[in-house]
């Protein structure tokens, strides 16, 4: 489909073929499977504060629903296309279907650069935006949540949006939701535990100690900054991390919750803190550290870089951030792969918590959401290893068969329709 056409989009769909050919996958449900379901594309005229309008490009694309309501973030980025969407919403349907979730993939995006906007302009266009994908989502069809550049306050306005069409309060509608709107605790931090636990796991796995390792992490956003505080908590040394204007190295271990503090609270560059010496992004993927944590966009990892890698485990905490070249590269460098739809599936994990909670009325505790979140995630965790050992493959190629087979068997289950 030509409208899908971009790098993401191919990525995606080149790792789908690569697992459907190895699990030989019927012919048949290949096709559909390549191709998102429904996709919507939406102009959201806003009025700017200046009392001009601005027109910007939303997207909302749901790739499957065999197995249940569609579920997947939305990303404000000024890069965001169709075929991203897509791409993202592909890898949404395998990363549920791993984790055991009932839902099937989804994503959403405006073309924006939500920085760039007051906070009542990112009102208006979020409402407006709600607005116009309003006759997809809801808590049994399609259920967003945040992704980059979007937060707790954006998903307060689409519940609000979505409660005030219907006339009564709709928690469900949408997850990552701050607690008084029947958010559920933990969610925030929910995707760098995830990332944390199946670090853990492959630690565990090469006989590593936590004591020992060292931990480089690319991109400070929600992913990025929990999984330093929560990795340094865990007895890790973090010792790089960055974000877009580059980033910090201190080979004693950042001390992050400062860093933190004055990141976020202070608005400092992570340079200007002086906590470590400043190094570029590219400098910090290639680090010599037990574990590397892509954390912000996709295609970070590429045939360029991926020889000069110096890590010993790949957590993928972002989408797609490796290519197919480069992980051929880093296969045969012996780098240990937990790839995106197992290492970041902590963040929709718990978004089920939370949608579990908000249609029973019924709320769990801290502890609860962790213990059960670690259950899920490990033997997601475990399932996969397993599968690369048995059948001599991947992480990845384990992770992503794995996840079409679930899907693969409700399809066939519920045969084609008419
Ligand atoms: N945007 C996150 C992801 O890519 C979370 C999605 C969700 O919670 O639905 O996995």
């Amino acid at each position: 489909m030509q409208e899908l056409d971009t790098h993401t989009f191919r990525l995606a769909v080149a790792q789908f073929d690569q697992a459907a050919e190895f699990m030989k996958l019927d012919p048949n449900l290949r096709e559909r499977l390549k191709l998102p379901q429904r996709s919507m594309m939406v102009s959201l005229p806003v009025l700017m504060d200046n009392g001009r309008v601005e027109v910007f490009t939303g997207y909302r694309v749901q790739h499957d629903s065999a197995r249940g309501p569609c579920k997947g973030g939305i990303r404000y980025h000024h890069d965001v296309s169709l075929g991203e969407v897509a791409a993202l919403a592909m890898w949404m349907t395998w990363k549920c279907a791993l984790a055991g979730l009932p839902y099937g993939g989804a994503k959403g995006g405006i073309q924006v650069a939500p920085k760039k906007l007051s906070h009542a302009e990112l009102q208006r266009l979020t409402r407006r935006y709600a607005a116009e994908i309003y006759p997809l989502i809801g808590p049994d069809k399609d259920v967003p949540a945040p992704d980059v550049g979007t937060d707790a306050q954006v998903m307060s306005w689409i519940m609000d949006t979505y409660s005030q069409q219907v006339g009564y309060a709709v928690p469900g509608v949408v997850t990552g939701k701050p607690l008084s709107l029947g958010g559920s605790l933990g969610r925030e931090e929910a995707t760098g535990r995830g990332v944390v636990y199946v670090t853990l796991e492959a630690l565990r796995h090469l006989h590593l100690s936590i004591a020992q390792a060292t931990v480089a992490i690319q991109g400070f956003g929600n992913v990025g900054s929990h999984t330093a505080l929560l990795m340094q908590q865990q007895g890790a040394r973090v010792i790089a991390v960055s974000d877009v204007s580059g980033g910090i190295y201190n080979v004693n271990g950042l001390d992050v919750p400062e860093l933190i503090r004055r990141y976020r609270n202070k608005g400092q560059a992570l340079r200007d803190t002086k906590l470590g010496d400043a190094i570029t992004n590219d400098e910090l993927l290639q680090l010599e550290c037990t574990v590397l944590v892509p954390a912000a966009l996709s295609e970070q990892i590429t045939e360029k870089n991926a020889a000069r890698l110096r890590c010993r485990i790949l957590t993928e905490g972002a989408n797609g951030p490796t290519t197919l070249d480069a992980d051929r590269i880093l296969e045969e460098k012996g780098v240990f792969i937990i790839p995106d739809i197992l290492a970041n599936s902590g963040g929709v994990i718990v978004s089920y918590f939370e949608w579990v909670q908000d249609l029973q009325r019924f709320f769990w505790s801290a502890t609860d959401i962790q213990r059960r979140l670690q259950d899920i995630i490990t033997s997601a965790f475990q399932r996969t290893l397993h599968v690369s050992t048995e059948r001599r493959t991947s992480m990845r190629m384990a992770a992503l068969m794995n996840g079409i087979d679930q899907v693969a068997q409700a399809h066939r289950q519920r045969g084609l329709y008419p």
